[in-house]
């Protein structure tokens, strides 16, 4: 294998992995929310389930992920 064959192997693997980033963005943001929230497994409301659709925890549950994340 030549230089020009690695350097094209390279950059598919790049392009592969970026279009598999982006489709899981985009899965992520049309997958549908779910009604209980994958942290606690309370009932999500359903006014926050039309708010945000794609939510997966309760708003508490949600505050606290946040915080931690931001906190790290
Ligand atoms: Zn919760």
């Amino acid at each position: 294998m030549n230089a020009e064959e690695k350097l094209r192997l390279a950059e598919e693997r790049v392009e592969a992995d970026r279009q598999r980033r982006i489709d899981a963005a985009i899965a992520a943001v049309a997958a549908p929310g779910t009604d209980s929230c994958i942290d606690c497994g309370d009932a999500i409301p359903e006014e926050r389930r039309i708010a945000a659709p794609w939510a997966k925890r309760c708003i508490e549950c949600q505050e606290f992920y946040e915080a931690e994340r931001l906190s790290k």
